[in-house]
């Protein structure tokens, strides 16, 4: 284990449903310690860049025209094997096939509105934090 960062986001559906303090809340709780924090009205291109790897998926219109809709909250995340503990404690991407107690779990309504991002790897991290920090933004 190491000390990492990753990339969080509260989707559009949380923010709407005024999740953000509870989900801030249970990043701290779970001992992540949020190094930086904005929150953005992504743009149709800003949401195409960040998702361009699933580009060629068939719900890549629907996910970037959900991503587009209202505000989200992106965070930097840092702690132990940041990575993975933030992907358990959101749980699988499908709410209906997350375990108890994970935020998608508690706060997700299907499969595309699941409340939260997560990077997948540290080196996807790298990239994702660098897509909307720079290095001076991290505290
Ligand atoms: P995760 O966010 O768990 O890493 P993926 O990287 O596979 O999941 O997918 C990125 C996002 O695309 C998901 O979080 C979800 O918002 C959306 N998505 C994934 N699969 C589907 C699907 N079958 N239908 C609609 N949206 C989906
Ligand atoms: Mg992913």
């Amino acid at each position: 284990m190491a000390r990492q960062r990753t990339l969080s986001i509260i989707k559009p559906d949380a923010t709407g449903k005024n999740l953000l303090g509870k989900i801030i809340g249970r990043f701290e709780e779970e001992g992540l310690r949020i190094a930086a924090m904005r929150k953005v009205h992504l743009s149709r291109a800003e949401a195409e860049g960040f998702y361009a790897v699933h580009r060629e998926r068939p719900f890549f219109d629907e996910l970037c025209t959900f991503m587009t809709s209202a505000p989200c909250v992106v965070m930097v995340l840092e702690g132990e094997d940041a990575v993975a503990a933030n992907r358990r404690i959101m749980g699988e991407t499908n709410p209906a096939e997350a375990a108890e107690g994970t935020l998608r779990k508690l706060y997700a309504a299907s499969i595309g509105e699941n409340a939260v991002h997560g990077s997948d790897s540290p080196e996807n991290a790298a990239i994702e934090i660098a897509y909307f920090f720079r290095t001076t933004e991290l505290h």
